[in-house]
């Protein structure tokens, strides 16, 4: 499984230097999904959204691997 992981630095909630933006992708026959979490070690504070390419709710255009929370890209 490939992983993607970035520091991002002060946690919304605690204000600690470790929150973090982890991607992960997962590819099975006819569906991927893309998977999307911030994370603080330190509180335990954690967001996550998941993309699933069998879901009618995407908007055209919409790109999976760009970041809900931070918009940053996975590559
Ligand atoms: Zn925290
Ligand atoms: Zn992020």
């Amino acid at each position: 499984m490939p992983r993607n992981r970035r520091i991002l630095g002060e946690c919304p909630r605690c204000g600690q230097d470790n929150y973090t933006c982890s991607y992960n992708h997962f590819q099975t026959e006819g569906l991927r999904i893309d998977s999307w979490e911030h994370k603080c070690p330190d509180c335990g504070y954690r967001e996550t959204q998941a993309f699933r390419s069998d879901a009618d709710d995407l908007a055209d255009g919409f790109d999976p691997e760009i970041c809900p929370f931070c918009e940053r890209s996975a590559t």
